[in-house]
């Protein structure tokens, strides 16, 4: 596989980090996934956007333009013959040349590390077909969620714990609410109205979430952007969650309780057909 390292395509083997990168030694970074369909990027301008937002928050410099972000996407997608997949990217720090907890000098050039995973049947997910089963567990995340670091030890836990009860993922719960999934936006439907927690530091502001509740909008779908707690969520209609290499999963259990019918629900269906081909359309 070819990846990208500050500028350069190397061989995998050949791309070298130093042990004092930030990121390496205290999670200093920032990332993104795109995923591709057709050998094309799908909402890059809606990740670029988040990748600043989450580079300003930290006072990381963005070290390259749009434009030569998405020369070094094409070019990996090219280079590894990617049709369906993911590009991911890291932005961190840098290396300081020591570990230290204050930030190094403003000029220290940040480490931008990119690379393709090759998915096929992203888009034809047989998954989408059987909905995922869904166990609730304390959010024990960090306050500042909406930053999408590359800090994801509390996640990948739970996740775990996740399929150690049989389970494929987890929503966490904090409060009594359900902030989001380990990796993904959580949705439940209520009649008509889709309901999902409101942007705040508690949850990432998913790409996907975004594009999904415009299209629920033009489709004249309602929508209610407010927390729900897991109670609600098992006598729910449907249940659901959206992310960038998901797109929209229907979710059928949660805590051993079916959600609805106990089969992927119409709504869910119908916003991933209507987010898949919407976004191949416009995917660069
Ligand atoms: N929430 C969390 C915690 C995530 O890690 C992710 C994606 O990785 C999402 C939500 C979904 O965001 P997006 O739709 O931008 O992929």
């Amino acid at each position: 596989r070819t990846v990208y390292l500050n500028g350069d395509y190397l061989p995998e083997a050949e791309a070298r980090v130093s042990v004092f990168d930030r990121g390496f030694v205290m999670a200093d970074g920032v990332y993104e996934v795109v995923s591709v369909l057709d050998g094309k990027l799908i909402d890059f301008e809606g990740h670029q956007a988040r990748l600043k937002r989450s580079l300003d928050a930290l006072e990381i410099r963005n070290p390259l333009s749009d434009d030569e972000y998405l020369t070094a996407f094409r070019e990996l997608v090219q280079r590894n013959g990617i049709d369906e997949g993911l590009v991911y990217l890291q932005v961190t720090r840098g290396n300081p040349g020591d570990r230290d907890f204050a930030y190094p000098p403003a000029d220290t050039p940040p480490t931008v590390v990119a690379f393709t995973q090759s998915k096929p049947g992203l888009a034809d997910n047989p998954a989408a077909r059987t909905g995922l089963k869904i166990v609730t567990l304390p959010d024990e995340r960090w306050g500042r969620r909406d930053i999408k670091t590359v800090q994801l030890l509390y996640p990948s836990m739970a996740k775990m714990a996740a399929k150690a009860q049989g389970a494929d993922d987890a929503w966490l719960v904090q409060d009594g609410t359900v902030t989001e999934g380990t990796s993904n936006n959580a949705y439940i439907l209520r009649g008509n109205t889709i309901i999902t927690r409101e942007l705040s530091h508690d949850i990432l502001h998913g790409i996907t979430r975004q594009a999904v509740l415009r299209f629920a909008d033009e489709a004249q779908m309602s929508v209610e952007e407010r927390a729900f707690t897991p109670d609600e969520a098992k006598s729910a209609d449907e249940a659901f969650i959206t992310s960038a290499s998901a797109f929209v999963m229907p979710v059928v259990e949660i805590d051993g309780t079916p959600v609805g019918s106990g089969k992927p629900g119409p709504v869910a269906a119908r916003l991933r057909e209507i987010y898949i081909d919407e976004m191949r359309r416009r995917a660069i």
